[in-house]
């Protein structure tokens, strides 16, 4: 079974020492509730609900997976008792207003919590986290009857939602969509079609679900622009909340699939089912945004936790595991041989894992700040900026921390060597239930596209200059009075040769447009390991200044700037090799012509 403990004193430091957030907490309203014994409080109580109840599941739902029956799913032993104790403990409606019995507390507090579940157990963390995008959903699009129906059962954790948009014949190509939605006299709709793939669709853990669903009404233009967003309860609410009779949703089965088997991955067939208009008519893709931006920091926060997660059960088996001497020497005379963390090798893996867990959780906690003045900012300009930032950041962190967690993740099975490849000590578990992380919630071949397309290029390179100034002005300023120089230089250098090899593909698409796509992986990779490398400075400065004041453990600050040192010497080179790639011909991709793709 893996081991999981709270890495409260790393949060804590991301939290307070480097982005200063008790002052962010000062730019919005409901930051006044956040004070620092609060986020104390919440974190202490959030680590001991996923140390001691949720942890010790993240095996059993492995193994038990969830049961389908006649259309009712079973979730794994432990999991409902669990939902129950998240209920009772009010964690759902944590950053939702109180008027819908939430604690109005800012939104990035809630990644705290997201984290420390998702890291201990992130199957049965699946269920309140698509429950959050749904409640953002309703928020943000819903009518005043809509979020006074649902919001408070929604944010009480009594109900759960899910999110519907994919199909058996498209999951990025939302464009291609079936389901169809009817008007009814009374002003809903009638709802048909079948959707894949719905995490947390069906579940035994609350008395209803909420089914936030994309589909076409008749006559409505073709491909994305034709696409509405329907409120679909799995049993339908009465005018003053209570449940009335069941609707015409059911589950015709669920996947039995790779990892995550605690959670329920179904198929929701309606069948004239009773929906509403959630939003405008045909404007349904841009309001389901809503749910997949905060599904995308969601499966963000996936790939920290697969780093975080491999790296803490990897260090012990490393400490503790003996095979042959050390290159420079004996270091466990009274072993048959050294324990396998001496070996250079395995450092590298632990510290690979290491590195990416903590430089994501930088850049994860830094963006959330952008989610909280998208909520609370007071003017609809400075929401919308705030939104449109966190928009250019969403496909970094989503595509590049899955990617790295999964390496992570890797990496560590590796550490225990064959035994990380057999089930006993749940290394496989923990590679398993991360390689879903690069495929849902957009695959990150379609987080590139985003981020070169749409963020990028038809955003007329405003915020990607937005981006890289920040840099810059974090680079020069360090360059001349900080601590750790030699990283401000390098910061300030692979920028501006992802400048040039921005530069340079986008002259190569004005000939050809395939130029992008072949560019926007690496384009991808590049920013993230360039947006790590700005965490990894802050972090470095930050760790230097203190052990120079001589202020807290230095044995913590000395193994930030360590992290911080691997991190630059031994990860970052690799965007050269990415902006290589990316510099290189179109043709080199797409020159070969079908047939000669054939095996002969
Ligand atoms: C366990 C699990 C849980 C899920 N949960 C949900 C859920 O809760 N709700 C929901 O609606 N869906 C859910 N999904 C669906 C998931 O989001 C989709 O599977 C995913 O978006 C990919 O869609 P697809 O499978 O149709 O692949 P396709 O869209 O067919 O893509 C196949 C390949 O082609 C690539 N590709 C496609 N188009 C392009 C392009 N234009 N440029 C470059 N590359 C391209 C993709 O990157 C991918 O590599 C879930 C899936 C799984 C397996």
């Amino acid at each position: 079974m893996t081991i999981f403990k709270a890495p409260v004193r790393d949060i804590d430091f991301v939290l307070n020492e480097v982005l200063d957030y008790q002052n962010h907490y000062k730019t919005i309203s409901a930051g006044a509730e956040a004070t620092p014994d609060m986020v104390e409080a919440i974190t202490a109580e959030a680590a001991k609900f996923a140390e001691e109840v949720l942890a010790p599941l993240n095996k059993v739902g492995d193994e038990e997976g969830c049961t389908w029956n006649d259309s009712e799913v079973t979730t794994p032993t432990g999991f409902k008792e669990a939902y129950q104790m998240w209920v009772d403990g009010g964690w759902q409606g944590l950053s939702h207003p109180t008027e819908y019995g939430g604690q109005g507390l800012p939104m990035s507090l809630g990644l705290i919590k997201s984290e420390l579940i998702g890291t201990a157990n992130w199957s049965w963390g699946m269920y309140p986290g698509l429950s959050l995008g749904a409640m953002n959903t309703v928020y943000v699009h819903g009518t005043e009857e809509q979020k006074n129906q649902y919001m408070p059962k929604l944010c009480e954790g009594t109900w759960t939602g899910t999110m519907c948009l994919t199909e058996a014949h498209c999951g990025s190509d939302l464009g291609q969509m079936k389901s169809k939605a009817e008007l009814n006299e009374d002003g809903s709709y009638r709802l048909t079609g079948s959707k894949i793939f719905i995490s947390a669709g069906e579940h035994d853990l609350t008395e209803n679900i909420i089914h936030i669903v994309l589909a076409r009404t008749p006559g409505a233009p073709e491909g994305t622009k034709g696409i509405s967003l329907f409120i679909v309860p799995k049993v339908n609410v009465n005018a003053d909340g209570t449940l009335g009779e069941r609707n015409n949703v059911k589950c015709g089965s669920i996947e039995h699939k790779m990892g995550i088997h605690g959670n329920s991955t179904c198929v929701i067939n309606f069948d004239e089912a009773t929906g509403y208009l959630l939003g405008k008519e045909n404007e349904g893709l841009n309001a389901m945004f809503t749910f997949m931006n905060t599904a995308r920091i969601g499966t963000a926060i996936q790939g920290l936790a697969a780093s975080e997660l491999a790296y803490q059960n990897a260090l012990p088996y490393a400490m503790d595991r003996y095979s042959m001497r050390s290159l420079s020497g004996t270091k466990n005379p009274d072993k048959p041989g050294d324990a396998i963390i001496h070996h250079p090798d395995v450092r590298r893996m632990l510290l690979t894992a290491k590195a990416f867990a903590e430089g994501g959780r930088a850049m994860i906690y830094d963006a959330a700040k952008y989610s909280d003045h998208m909520v609370q900012a007071d003017t609809q300009a400075e929401r919308d900026a705030a939104e449109n930032e966190l928009g250019f950041l969403t496909p970094i962190l989503k595509a590049f921390l899955t990617e790295t967690g999964l390496e992570s993740a890797s990496n560590a099975m590796q550490v225990f060597g064959g035994h990380g490849y057999i089930k006993e000590h749940g290394m496989e578990q923990i590679y398993r239930d991360a390689r879903i992380s690069t495929l849902y919630e957009g695959t990150t071949g379609i987080q590139a596209m985003d981020l070169i397309g749409r963020k990028v290029v038809l955003d007329g390179f405003k915020l990607y200059g937005g981006f890289c100034k920040k840099l810059y002005k974090f680079g020069f300023k360090n360059l001349i009075g900080g601590k750790r120089r030699g990283y401000s230089a390098k910061l300030i250098g692979y920028t501006l040769a992802w400048n040039w090899h921005t530069v340079k593909m986008v002259a190569r698409a004005s000939k050809n447009r395939d130029a992008v796509g072949a560019a926007s992986y690496d384009f991808l990779m590049y920013s993230g390991y360039l947006s790590m490398a700005y965490y990894w400075a802050r972090m470095a400065e930050v760790a230097a200044t203190k052990l120079a004041s001589g202020e807290g453990d230095p044995a913590f600050y000395q193994a930030k700037l360590e992290t911080a040192e691997f991190y630059f010497s031994r990860l970052l080179p690799r965007a050269k090799a990415h902006g290589g790639s990316m510099g290189s011909s179109t043709d080199s991709v797409m020159g070969m012509d079908l047939e000669r793709f054939t095996v002969r």
